[in-house]
């Protein structure tokens, strides 16, 4: 009888994907594999001030770097997503004028990186990159294998801002101008304070890391007791966030409070969000999501108060898993997601 035949080793070249999060700090670019799974990374400064051009090189370099620190050759890459603040142009590939990118108009980035590549290149917004990412790869993910839905997902960034990205039935919602998704600038009071995209009472303008801030300090200028006074020793411009954070870690009454506060201002965000789209999941971001329940508990429990029962009872409400890497995670789910849709 003859021998079985050892299984044939056949290398097949591994069809790889290049996400890039291009913000006003930093440029960070990953290698992806078309799981979703980040295989390296690189992270360069974009130096914004030293001018367009300059920076754009810097983007080629990131997107370089990353194939070296991945041992690949571009020739194995699919594709190229570039997830860049906007307002942008998906369609046309355009960054129109960001208000973080100073000197930025109406540049052709998708046509610039394309014809350096030679590869299929796409251009969202940084928030639904960072969205799409938590769908393809992250909460998402494991939502689908713990056997629960999580084709409709809604993302809440919280940052500086809070940024916003729409999932619908494993699409992304961009809408005809590319502004669809903007959670952070739902109204929930509509005499609140006053935001810099022109409205009032804005959901960014309580629970960003900024309101957050804004909202601890008055509390302290009013003579609330907090140990956050000794923080910052006395001077309420060193307040942060995280200093917000690591104040309810050692028990304060005044920090616990703003916490448990922006979980109900989040939630009435979120309950307006299971209202409109009915969502599997809600994904929320940022790095106040280390409160934990502290944030979560308040925030579920005014969607269980607000919503309709049946959406408040599917929506799932979840911490994101993919932290920083969502945006260039999601930029390469992105740039997958165009060639499937190719014929
Ligand atoms: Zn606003």
């Amino acid at each position: 009888m003859a021998k079985a035949s050892p299984a044939r080793k056949t290398r097949t070249k591994k069809a790889l994907l290049i996400g890039v999060d291009f913000g006003g700090t930093n440029i960070v670019a990953a290698v992806v594999d078309p799981e979703g799974a980040l295989i390296a990374k690189a992270k360069i400064p974009a130096e914004i001030s030293r001018g367009v051009d300059h920076t754009i090189g810097n983007l080629k370099r990131s997107i370089r770097e990353a194939a070296d620190r991945a041992r690949i050759s571009l020739k194995d890459v699919m594709a190229i997503g570039l997830g860049s603040p906007g307002p942008l142009n998906s369609r046309a590939g355009i960054v129109i004028n960001p208000p973080n990118l100073t000197g930025w108009r109406n540049i052709p980035l998708r046509t610039l990186i394309e014809e350096e590549f030679h590869l299929p290149v796409v251009l969202d917004n940084d928030a639904n990159a960072a969205a799409f990412g938590e769908f393809w790869a992250g909460a998402g993910l494991s939502a689908r294998k713990a056997g629960k839905g999580a084709q409709t997902l809604v993302c809440f960034t919280l940052g500086t801002g809070v940024g916003g990205g729409i999932i619908i039935d494993g699409a992304l919602l961009r809408g005809p101008d590319d502004t669809g998704g903007e959670l952070g600038h739902c109204t929930i009071d509509y005499d609140g304070y006053p935001c810099k995209c022109g409205n009032r009472g804005c959901l960014e303008t309580y629970v960003s890391a900024t309101g957050i801030v804004r909202r601890t300090r008055e509390a302290i200028e009013q003579g609330e007791k907090t140990i956050l006074f000794e923080m910052v020793n006395g001077d309420l411009d060193r307040l942060t966030s995280k200093l917000v954070h690591e104040a309810l870690l050692k028990g304060d009454s005044l920090a616990a409070r703003i916490i448990h506060e922006t979980g109900v201002l989040l939630g009435v965000g979120i309950a307006n969000v299971v209202n409109t789209l009915n969502p599997d999941i809600v994904v929320i971001s940022g790095g106040v999501i280390e409160a934990g329940e502290h944030l979560f508990a308040p925030a579920r429990e005014e969607v269980r108060k607000r919503a309709f029962d049946c959406p408040a009872r599917r929506a799932q409400i979840v911490p994101a898993l993919l932290g920083d890497d969502a945006g260039c995670i999601g930029a390469a789910g992105i740039a997958l997601d165009a060639l499937k849709g190719q014929p």
